[in-house]
């Protein structure tokens, strides 16, 4: 009696579940009963399921503890997944669950940008010993749309402002590197509001072209980008990668500097790859002479992508016209239900969400994000049904204001559905996080996750990758 007292005085839903599913339970023995058989149904959807080995358990054991020490000590100072990351990320980088997640083996990465996941830090490293230093210039802070931008010429463009970086005073590795990643560079105003997506995308927009595609697209530093690139993962215990990159014509197409006047148009750059061919056979090979070094790094591959602000038609364009590489298709949908971001609102009325529909109707194979779906149960049901991956981004979504409190991020939900979920970091280089294992800390710390849990996130980016099964073992589930 005074068990089932107990039972009343307990929330009102938990009341309701067992009142429906299972009957209202007669004495303690039997609410025990029960109360372990809705434990028992729940394992089979998240990590649970997975047969643990004893070295795995006793690692378990250890992270847990971990975990709990982690509560403990930042009872005080705030919890790191519930508060801006701007604020944490020192007390994150240097815990132990932190220092004890970045050994453990993550499988694959597929969700990043592919020009804006190494560490700016390291890019502008490369950029400054390479070669071509001497031909870097930067716009200059009032400039009226593009400051701090950096790239490479033999003679800027006239006129621009352009400024030659080496052996100029202001323009220290240090000064640049600041205005680079979104965590340099935050206003006061963005920290005070940490949920304003829309200040925050004030931040991060001028950021994508600042130290990204020209830069980076000048042969000499693409080459040491990728090894970089590579390496960097691999210190996170990542196995595999999947970058997303435009393949279009652009500031993304090879170039070499050059001196001769053939080449005084384009301001000394030397386009070599009109069809991104030339790309795509230097990659190859510097992946192989990559693996040759770090065996354990399974494989490199790069997508192509629509953009959440795209309709269905320029979508399908883009995928006819990506021939050249896997074609995994995604659906971007972190926006509000009814905001709408074609490119071309008069001739492309779609609202963001929709894409999720898209998503469904295209037969995606993951889904970028998928934020949108936990307000469409139905669809989200079918991404459930059809075994679609979702990539979830914690800290990309963290950063840019949608999730400002990382428990109540939708991912959990996903995991406890049953939904397969892998962890990406989208952007972390121009965040300026730089690691994907700040993502596994906040899921880690924020989701009620264990071990078994990490494990079948780090085996669901493999299972879901596109990388043929042949290149990695599986253990059943
Ligand atoms: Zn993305």
């Amino acid at each position: 009696m005074a068990v089932q007292y107990r039972v009343l005085l307990l929330s009102l839903p938990l009341l309701q579940i067992v009142c429906l599913d299972l009957g209202f339970p007669a004495n303690e023995y039997e609410y025990s009963v029960k109360r372990d058989s809705l434990r028992e149904k729940e394992k089979q959807f998240a990590g649970e399921s997975l047969a643990m080995s004893e070295d795995e358990q006793i690692a378990d054991r250890y992270l847990q503890l971990l975990k709990r020490q982690e509560f403990k000590a930042t009872r005080k100072t705030g919890f790191p997944p519930s508060r801006p990351l701007e604020e944490t990320l020192d007390t994150i980088v240097h815990s132990d669950v932190y220092r004890v997640l970045k050994m453990l083996p993550k499988g694959g990465l597929l969700h990043s940008h592919e020009n804006h996941q190494l560490s700016r830090s390291i890019l502008v490293d490369i950029v400054w010993n390479c070669s071509d230093f001497q031909h870097l210039y930067i716009l200059p802070e009032n400039h009226p749309t593009d400051p701090w931008t950096l790239d490479f010429f033999i003679s800027p463009p006239p006129g621009e402002g352009w400024e030659k970086v080496k052996g100029h005073p202001n323009y220290t590795k240090e000064v640049i590197l600041q205005r680079q990643t979104l965590l340099g560079v935050l206003t006061e105003r963005a920290r005070r509001y940490p949920s304003d997506a829309a200040e925050r995308w004030r931040q991060m927009d001028p950021l994508w072209r600042r130290s990204a595609s020209q830069l980076i697209a000048n042969v000499v530093v693409k080459r040491l980008y990728l090894a970089a690139m590579w390496r960097e993962v691999l210190t996170d215990g990542v196995q595999y990668i999947e970058t997303r990159k435009n393949l279009g014509p652009g500031t993304h197409q090879l170039y070499s500097l050059d001196t001769h006047r053939k080449y005084e148009p384009t301001y000394g750059k030397h386009y070599l790859d009109p069809s991104g061919e030339l790309d795509i056979n230097m990659t190859q090979l510097l992946l192989r002479e990559f693996q040759k070094r770090r065996p354990d790094f399974i494989g490199f591959r790069r997508i192509t992508y629509g953009h959440h602000q795209e309709s269905v038609s320029q979508m399908k364009a883009k995928m006819h016209l990506s021939s050249c590489t896997t074609r995994r298709r995604a659906a971007e949908t972190n926006w509000p239900d009814d905001l709408m971001t074609s490119f071309e609102p008069e001739v492309d009325i779609s609202t963001t969400q929709d894409n999720s529909l898209d998503a469904v109707l295209l037969g995606v194979s993951r889904v970028g994000h998928g934020l949108g779906f936990i307000k469409r149960p139905y669809l989200l049901k079918l991404l459930k049904q059809r075994r679609v991956a979702i990539e979830t981004c914690p800290t990309s979504n963290h950063l840019l204001g949608y999730i400002p409190d990382l428990r109540n991020h939708p991912a959990v939900h996903y995991i406890r559905s049953g939904i397969p979920v892998v962890l990406a970091s989208d952007d972390p280089g121009s965040f300026g996080y730089d690691h994907v294992t700040v993502d596994w800390y906040q899921a880690f710390m924020a989701w009620g996750l264990r071990l078994a849990d990490l494990k079948l996130l780090a085996l669901n980016s493999l299972r879901h990758s596109g990388m043929s099964a042949s290149k990695y073992v599986l253990p059943s589930i």
